[in-house]
């Protein structure tokens, strides 16, 4: 086994402008990540499911490398864990289920016509006779000067939405256009902030109309879950106001709209216009009795920390993902857990190599701490209740790094950015990258929205400017192959392993690019850890508000 020597090389140089930074290099082994993506894959730890014994081992195997490493515990209650505790809801068959319309009842097939889950622990999900109101894009975003409410009062109402943000689907020269980032999609395309902003509303229930263009997938995916859904445990004044959330198919949708005398494309049309109102689809009720079968399940974070020598309390943050998707129906090869080897076993991976590096040198000015967050799958509810719950204030996070699926395909001429211009980790990725003799390049399909689908999101929200690595956001331009090869390596991930039992370590696995990852972002941290530099959101960015209005340090 060939072993390289870890190096951090750290000098205070004088910055071009007006502070001392420090210039760091990360230097990462390759072998090293095998091991631990190996050993977290192996079938010891039974695809590492929240709640399972696989989650026991997992985190007894994650203590120990932090302490074999000379880290120090950061969880609560001066241990290595934070408690996470999760809500599993799965709906039952419905005892009613229609829409009640003008020219009479519709009866509506469950996974056919309409998805529905609940986030809240009530025995029985019911609505009844709850008005529909069409909101629009159903977005209020007070920097864009946007607001699909307008003072309506939705409480107790089913709200229906459409996917993706307001500028989506509109023409070259429309008011909208370029208002939500174009083709890039805004927080408010998601359909995690439509079920949020309903809840905000008061709303009891919330449909959004499926559009497979708008969402970046079809009906089957959203139908996968099966009824299943999962949050953070809450306090009852902090549940979710709605009984039911999902969606409607396209053809539903089109159905209803018409039975309130509405055409669905004109509604579309009009709703990518500001002075957009909520329009109520007259006489048109919701009809819900749903059992729920719901349970609490305890997992944890793990948690681990660099102290800082000079400001302790400021903090540079990496996160990784432990939780994989557990066991299943075996495949082909009779393998029946779904180990996560890239999602995310490298970026723990990754995370321990980048301690060890830093551990090698002086301690840095400002703690860097390593989260593990449990039940990313879920909803990235372990980092989602991390930030409910921070060990580390939010204002005084100076960053949130994050690693979720790396290419194996080796070295590239590139790294992949995802959600440009968000904020000034961008620039540092820039640099860095070029000083590794590589450029940036930006995520191949911003319209997905990624940016919104890992852990650091959840720093995002609160205000913490975040960077993340995730491998299939977009081609790498691989030193073999150029960008042909690094988007053959994301088709085959994304189109067989991903999510699957084959997520597993293979012998084909060229590590040579995720190494320079893991070293660009590596190198990012320590240099923010040495520095006084307070990384900002930039003008535009739905975040920039939150940070703004916190006592965060601005410069
Ligand atoms: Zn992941």
């Amino acid at each position: 086994m060939k072993t390289r020597r870890l190096i951090l090389a750290a000098a205070l140089v004088a910055a071009p402008l007006h502070t001392a930074v420090a210039q760091a290099q990360i230097s990462i082994d390759a072998e090293r990540l095998t091991e631990t993506v190996r050993t977290l894959a192996s079938d010891t730890f039974e695809g590492r499911a929240p709640g399972t014994r696989g989650e026991d081992r997992t985190l007894g195997y994650l203590i120990a490398r932090f302490e074999a490493l000379g880290l120090e515990p950061a969880g609560t209650d001066g241990g290595w864990l934070q408690k996470v505790p999760l809500l599993h809801t799965r709906l039952g068959t419905p005892a009613r289920l229609a829409f009640d319309a003008p020219s009479g009842v519709m009866p509506v097939q469950s996974a056919k016509d309409i998805y529905l889950s609940t986030i809240r622990p009530d025995d029985t999900a019911r609505i009844a006779g709850a008005p529909l109101v069409f909101v629009g894009y159903g977005v209020k975003a007070s920097e864009r000067g946007w607001d699909d409410f307008k003072g309506a009062d939705l409480k107790g109402k089913v709200v229906v939405f459409l996917i993706n943000d307001p500028d989506f689907a509109a023409k070259p020269g429309e008011p909208v256009a370029g208002k939500f980032g174009d083709r890039t999609m805004t927080y408010y395309g998601r359909w995690t902030y439509k079920f949020e902003e309903a809840a905000r509303q008061g709303a009891i229930g919330a449909l959004i109309v499926h559009n497979a263009a708008g969402v970046g997938y079809g009906w089957n995916v959203i139908i996968s879950p099966g009824g299943e859904n999962y949050d953070i445990v809450r306090t009852p004044d902090k549940l979710s106001s709605l009984a039911l959330q999902g969606w409607l198919s396209a053809d539903m949708a089109q159905r209803l709209f018409a039975s309130a005398g509405l055409d669905l494309a004109a509604q579309e049309i009009a709703a990518r216009a500001p002075g957009f109102r909520p329009v109520e689809m007259k006489g048109v009720t919701f009809d819900a009795e749903i059992p729920v079968n719901h349970e609490t399940v305890t997992s944890h974070n793990v948690l681990a920390k660099i102290p800082g020598k000079t400001r302790p309390d400021e903090v540079v943050m990496y996160g990784a993902h432990w939780d994989a998707y557990g066991e299943g129906t075996p495949d082909a090869q009779g393998r029946i857990y779904r180990a996560g080897a890239n999602d995310d076993a490298l970026g723990i991976a990754g995370m321990f190599e980048i301690a060890r590096a830093m551990k090698a040198q002086a301690a840095p000015d400002r703690s860097v701490v390593f989260g593990v967050w449990t039940a990313e799958e879920r909803g990235l509810l372990g980092s989602e209740y991390y930030a409910n719950n921070p060990v580390f204030p939010m204002e005084r996070t100076v960053a949130n790094l994050g690693l979720d699926i790396l290419q194996t395909a080796g070295a590239a001429n590139d790294v992949v950015l995802v959600g440009k211009g968000q904020n000034t980790l961008e620039d540092d990725m820039a640099r860095v990258a070029a000083r590794q003799g590589r450029t940036v390049t930006p995520e191949s399909l911003p319209e997905r929205g990624l940016f919104y689908r890992a852990d650091h999101f959840s720093f995002a929200k609160r205000g913490v400017p975040v960077l993340l690595l995730m491998g299939i956001a977009g081609a790498a331009n691989l030193k073999q192959g150029g960008s042909a090869a690094g988007q053959a390596w994301i088709d085959a991930y994304t189109g067989q392993c991903y999510h699957q039992a084959c997520d597993q370590w293979g012998a084909d696995w060229n590590l040579d690019g995720a190494v320079q990852d893991i070293e660009l972002i590596g190198t990012i941290g320590a240099e923010l850890a040495n520095s006084n530099t307070w990384p900002q959101w930039k003008a535009g960015s739905e975040f920039k508000g939150v940070r703004d209005q916190s006592s965060a340090p601005k410069q």
